[in-house]
């Protein structure tokens, strides 16, 4: 079997390890245009990363630690969301689960340590189905066949641009932000949350490092100009008696999904594929589904057959699902506004009733409506504090009913963010109230 991965960034050097590990024998190119620089940012996951990378590398939290200067995540605190604007906690549950905060450059370094791959530094130009494969057209003139390709180049031209004509590309308007500003801040003492703030353009991230904490302002470009977004910056950062830093990366990013992201040979995986605004860090996650997705198909089904188009289907519909349900939860989070009385907030605490305005999110929302009720009924300032697994077997699990996933999240995610905004103050309410509502 012959693979290609396309893209240095950590969505390719995941998909290359993920490739290396369970298809030794295969032919395996790694190929990537060293003059188009990664994206620069992506500093937080989910569980599914420690997962993936202890399966894949062997390396666990003390090694990345002291190679590279990650910490442990055990969840995020939300400070001035919602109407109390009180703070609270949505924590990786059960305990024994944890996500790292990283530098993406240095761990992409130490998974390329686990990548056996012919390497190529060429641009891709084209990709064109062949009736048994792929071929990679590149700026020379070349030619690479292949039978399957895992394209991770980074957010693809047609994100960017609103074109209802082109039914490939779902873009998830409902979402309020599109771009950041990151600063590089000294290192803090608490590690175990990202810290996501609430402030009148959006919100701020800080990711904590053993050797600095990663800071970032997310707003809407078009509702604040970068100029009122670094003055509020500054301001938050005299707040918090910290020294301004310079602005490390300037970013816009589209809010988008492919209607499908795999057609039989063409696994398009990472920012090439889809990106949900970083409230949540779900990225990484989604890329790890892909690449299990991918080492699935490929162990099951012969390169020389022409692909299943039921299953090929089956393997767009969910991830399409999984995107949109991440999405969902996203816009929740804004649902009863912030501290402040801002052009963003109007606009972001009405998110939810924007996606009502798409037929297709129905199911999905409909789904979310049961989330929501059963978020109600758990305690979910006792499941943002319950650190010891041992209690949590004992005083959280027997409260559960659900036990799937709605997306990347589960109840007991519901029931903390839920209960933190105060959305569950007011009286019963269905997917799509909002704050102002
Ligand atoms: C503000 C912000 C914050 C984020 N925070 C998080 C977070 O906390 N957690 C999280 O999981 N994710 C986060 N993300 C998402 C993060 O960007 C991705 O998880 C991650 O970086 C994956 O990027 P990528 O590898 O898909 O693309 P990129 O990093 O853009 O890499 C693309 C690669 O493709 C190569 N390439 C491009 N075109 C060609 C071509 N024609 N030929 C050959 N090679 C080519 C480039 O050289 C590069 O190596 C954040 C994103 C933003 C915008």
């Amino acid at each position: 079997m012959k693979i290609a991965v396309l893209g240095g960034g950590t969505a390719g050097f995941i998909a290359a390890a993920h490739m290396t590990r369970y298809f030794p024998k295969a032919e395996l190119w790694h190929i990537y245009d060293s003059r188009i620089p990664t994206i620069g940012v992506g500093e937080g996951t989910t569980p599914r990363f420690p997962l993936w990378l202890d399966e894949v590398t062997g390396i666990g939290p003390d090694e990345l630690g002291a190679r590279c200067g990650a910490t442990v995540k055990l969840g995020s605190h939300y400070e001035g969301w919602g109407s109390h604007s009180t703070g609270f906690v949505n924590r990786f549950q059960p305990p024994r689960l944890f996500g790292y905060h990283f530098d993406a450059g240095r761990v992409t370094g130490i998974i390329s340590d686990h990548v056996r791959a012919k390497q190529l530094d060429a641009r891709v130009v084209s990709l064109e189905a062949l009736p048994s494969g792929v071929a990679i057209g590149f700026e020379d003139g070349s030619q690479l066949d292949c039978d399957y390709v895992l394209d991770a180049r980074g957010f693809p031209a047609g994100a960017w641009t609103q074109a209802p004509e082109d039914p490939e590309i779902i873009r998830m308007d409902w979402i309020p932000t599109g771009r950041a500003m990151v600063r590089r801040l000294p290192s803090s003492t608490e590690t175990s949350m990202s810290r996501l703030i609430a402030r009148t353009h959006g919100w701020i991230f800080q990711i904590p490092l053993r050797d600095w904490t990663s800071c970032g302002y997310v707003f809407n470009p078009s509702l604040s100009s970068d100029e009122d977004v670094l003055a509020d910056f500054d301001v938050f950062l005299k707040e918090e008696q910290v020294e301004p830093t310079e602005v490390r990366v300037r970013v816009s990013f589209p809010n988008f999904m492919r209607r499908n992201w795999f057609d039989g040979r063409i696994f398009t995986i990472g920012n090439a594929a889809s990106f949900v605004e970083p409230l949540e860090a779900t990225a990484i996650g989604a890329t790890i589904m892909q690449v299990r997705i991918a080492q699935r198909w490929m162990t099951d089904h012969h390169p020389q057959c022409a692909p299943d188009v039921g299953a090929v289907e089956h393997a767009n519909r969910t991830m399409r699902s999984y995107v949109l349900r991440n999405s969902l939860f996203i816009t929740w989070h804004y649902a009863r506004g912030s501290r402040w009385d801002s052009p963003f907030w109007n606009l972001a605490s009405r998110s939810l009733e924007r996606a009502r305005g798409h037929d297709y999110l129905a199911g999905h929302m409909n789904a979310m409506t049961d989330f929501l009720e059963v978020g109600r009924d758990l305690p979910g300032t006792e499941i943002g504090t319950c650190t010891e697994q041992e209690k949590w077997e004992r005083e959280i699990m027997p409260k559960l009913t659900k036990f799937i996933p709605f997306g990347n999240f589960s109840e007991l995610n519901f029931a903390q963010v839920g209960h933190g905004i105060g959305y569950y103050s007011a009286n019963k309410m269905s997917v799509g109230d909002s704050a102002n509502g």
